[in-house]
């Protein structure tokens, strides 16, 4: 059996991609599974999605405590104390990082004992879709290492996209990316894991209290416990020459980061701004840009 672990955050379709692997499986003859785990329904917080594919009935049931296959959609995850996905790796599992960097610099920053491979899926994304949503690359990538054929993934993403999504011409988008992202990595050998037949797997995962990951709801109007600035893929940058300060923003932004300054303008709090974006979606005079955030080693310490 493979046992395979996605880490992603909420928004960048971790889920969806666990789905697309499960569904390529069995469309291969493969009994397969998968379910996601959420913690908070907020976008950009940590969350797990797990998909199981054997050669026989697959009766283990219960969240992937030691996977063989780990795919790690955002790197900072691997910054983030609530996150852990490393937790469990096998020393001969194989873990696929979307990361700038190359294999050999992740496994050395990171002391990864376990094969690495390295794509930066959120440029592809971008590139290709026009947005950081991963969930066809994540799945090209983990139907790659999972060993599956091309046209097994491309008819499990034309199954699953069509029965969330109408627009035909975005499907085929997903799809040219998806095969991009799986004839872009090289063929790997993983080793399977025993079957076991004992029911659920009773394991603690390391999600954090609703207190700590929602904490404009617990706790009056502000992220006080937990600095989301590190969630970013995106950032708002302000151009006062086009703002009329109407406070739409302010209004807007879920996590109570827009401010005003002393002139009467806007600014945000970046060290807790998470990058939505909706800020800029709503702005009516265009006066916030989207820039694409470039974290690096250091300021993600
Ligand atoms: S929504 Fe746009 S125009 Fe209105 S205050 Fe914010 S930045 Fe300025
Ligand atoms: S991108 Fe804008 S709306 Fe989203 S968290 Fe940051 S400031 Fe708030």
């Amino acid at each position: 059996m493979f046992r395979v672990r996605f880490h992603g955050r909420g928004g960048q379709g971790a889920k969806i991609a666990s789905r697309l692997l499960g569904t390529a499986a069995f469309l291969e003859g493969y009994y397969a599974q998968d379910f996601p785990l959420y913690g908070a329904e907020r976008r950009g917080a940590p969350i797990a999605a797990f998909t199981r594919i054997s050669k026989e009935p697959i009766l283990e049931r219960g969240v992937i405590a030691e996977p063989d296959i780990l795919i790690v959609m955002d790197e900072t995850l691997l910054h983030d104390p609530m996150a852990m996905p490393l937790t469990g790796l096998k020393e001969d599992g194989v873990i696929f990082l979307n990361t700038t960097h190359s294999p050999a610099e992740a496994k050395n920053r990171y002391k990864i004992k376990a094969q690495i491979i390295t794509l930066d899926i959120t440029k592809i994304g971008i590139d290709t879709l026009g947005k950081p949503i991963l969930s066809t690359l994540a799945g090209g990538t983990a139907s790659k290492i999972a060993g599956l054929r091309e046209d097994s993934l491309k008819r499990a993403i034309e199954k699953e996209l069509s029965e969330i999504i109408t627009d035909s011409e975005l499907i085929k988008k997903n799809i040219e990316a998806s095969l991009y992202c799986f004839n872009t990595i090289n063929p790997v050998e993983v080793k399977t894991s025993k079957i076991t037949h004992k029911g659920s797997t009773i394991i603690s995962m390391p999600f954090e209290a609703a207190s700590i990951s929602t904490p404009s709801i617990n706790t009056k109007g502000n992220t006080p416990l937990r600095k989301t600035g590190n969630w970013r893929t995106f950032k708002p940058i302000f151009n006062y020459e086009l703002c009329n300060k109407c406070m739409i923003c302010v209004a807007r932004c879920p996590d109570g980061c827009i401010t005003i300054n002393s002139e009467g303008f806007p600014y945000t709090d970046y060290e807790n701004c998470k990058g939505c974006m909706i800020c800029a979606e709503e702005c009516p005079t265009e006066a916030i840009e989207k820039v694409r955030e470039v974290h690096t080693w250091k300021t993600l310490q």
